[in-house]
């Protein structure tokens, strides 16, 4: 009975979840369901945000008058457990992730958002990049409207300085922060500093992070890396040709730098399996029109470095998502739903099965694809945003890559100065999250998971969130996922 209350609450949670204006259809399909009358009654309890007052209408359904506070007691150990604590496939790309960061934790469960400081923060060292993609996520301010274009912006705003990169990189540490990402921006590795500031990081004690396109990733450069023991590094090839990545990155191909790039991640994963795999090395891949084709030959390609004995292991990943399409390309249109099926279809009949016995997990992130095309966002504030941040080249805070960054009004703080921490409990920072206009975010970002998360526990009931408050602190959530301090 207890495992069946959940299930009914659990799917309850998924309608409340779900887009408003399917809610009426959803309702009325009801009837026809077993548990129908039930999951009626968990679905209206839900509604007002009370998990708990819903199981005792579901008890009273179910006409249970003895021991009622044992099993209710039960059910909300088992509902949350499945909610934040089970295994979860998805395992590092889980925004279950910040159950474990016990200081944000209580400031999250007491509903105090402004009082979060970030467990993660993004650097950004360059805004060059070696390639032109029509559909880079930064276009917004490699293209800056405000400014009319940070080309015409001193050489200290578009390259991060050594001296700034080291400064960042302690006030990052000081503010309590766990990790940093070395990121876009433009490529990271354009930066001559870039290799040193991860070691500078990682000797700090920070977890790194690095977001590449390869290109520029020589013998050195994978030495240095490999040397400073990263967390992860993530190549984004969103080709399995030379012909299709040099259209999509914008430059002339016979500069041929998709063979270098295969060239470079051949060798990355053959010194990283020598290294003892310190390292997750993976591939980010984005699905669009020009490139949806290529998935299966990239697939084929991977599967050869793994079947060779120097490199076979040295890649652990290769996660697939949306191009999600920002406001300066198309006006914002979103390319259309058939690219995104055609994906799913390549993934699931060609390349999981390609990729079945090697140690390549193949990892299609569907709360992207779904949410790509949806009309309203599930959550009317960003209230996750303080769990990460992001740093440009000259020591600029902003809330997010995707629709803030290099706007002037949007930097509400500078880490060459100012600790992490005093940044963000400043009253700009305040101003900015309260101002936030999802006019100007993309269908689906980074915190989006995380946001309808944290919407639900900011509209959830007094007496609901009092008992998960009290779960938590009786409960140990379980061994962390990998990457834990990666948002
Ligand atoms: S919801 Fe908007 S402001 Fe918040 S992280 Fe996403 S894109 Fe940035």
């Amino acid at each position: 009975m207890i495992s069946r209350i959940v299930n009914i609450l659990s799917e309850a949670e998924k309608f409340v979840s779900s887009q408003s204006s399917g809610r009426s259809a959803m309702l009325a399909g009801l009837k026809s369901r077993p548990d129908g009358k039930l999951l009626r009654i968990a679905f209206m309890a839900s509604l007002k945000n009370s998990p708990y007052g819903a199981i005792d209408s579901i008890m009273d359904a179910l006409l249970i008058k003895k021991g009622r506070e044992k099993i209710k007691e039960k059910v909300i150990n088992l509902y949350l457990h499945r909610q934040f604590a089970a295994n979860d496939p998805l395992r590092e790309y889980t925004q279950r992730k910040w159950i474990y960061h016990k200081k944000q934790l209580k400031h999250i469960l007491n509903k105090e958002f402004y009082k979060i400081t970030p467990v993660t923060v993004d650097i950004v060292p360059s805004l060059e990049c070696v390639q032109n993609c029509v559909v880079c996520s930064n276009v917004d301010w490699r293209v800056n409207i405000e400014d009319k274009g940070w080309f015409n912006k001193r050489s200290r705003e578009r390259m991060m300085t050594r001296r700034n990169m080291f400064r960042i990189i302690d006030n990052i540490r000081k503010g309590g922060a766990k990790a940093v990402v070395f990121t876009g921006g433009g490529e990271p590795l354009t930066n001559p500093n870039t290799l040193d500031g991860i070691a500078y990081a990682r000797k700090s004690g920070l977890e790194v992070g690095l977001y590449t396109n390869g290109i520029l990733l020589d013998e050195g450069a994978i030495d240095s890396l490999i040397k400073s023991s990263l967390t992860f590094i993530r190549i984004s090839l969103n080709a399995g040709s030379p012909m299709v990545h040099a259209q999509i990155g914008g430059y002339s191909i016979s500069k041929d730098y998709y063979n270098r790039v295969i060239s470079s991640l051949r060798l990355l994963a053959e010194k990283n399996r020598g290294s003892g795999n310190r390292c997750t090395v993976g591939i980010g891949y984005i699905v669009n029109p020009w490139n949806v084709y290529d998935i299966y030959l990239l697939a084929k390609t991977l599967k050869k470095i793994d079947a060779d004995p120097r490199s076979s292991g040295g890649i652990a990943y290769f996660a697939v998502r949306p191009s999600i399409v920002h406001r300066n390309y198309r006006g914002g249109r979103q390319f259309g739903e058939h690219v995104f099926k055609k994906a799913h279809e390549i993934i699931n009949r060609k390349v999981i099965p390609l990729l079945k016995n090697t140690g390549i997990k193949v990892i299609e992130v569907k709360s992207r694809f779904l949410a790509v095309h949806s009309r309203e966002k599930p959550f009317d504030r960003c209230l996750a945003s303080p769990m990460f941040s992001l740093v440009g080249p000259d020591g600029g805070m902003y809330l997010c890559v995707e629709s803030y960054y290099g706007h002037k009004r949007c930097r509400f703080g500078d880490l060459t100065k100012e600790r992490l921490d005093t940044i963000f409990r400043s009253r700009k920072h305040r101003k900015i999250v309260d101002n936030i206009d999802f006019r100007y975010c993309p269908p689906v970002c980074k915190m989006y998971e995380l946001n309808k998360a944290f919407d639900r526990i900011n509209k959830t009931d007094r007496k609901t969130i009092g008992y998960i408050r009290n779960w938590f602190m009786s409960k140990s959530p379980g061994r962390p996922p990998a990457h834990v301090n990666f948002l």
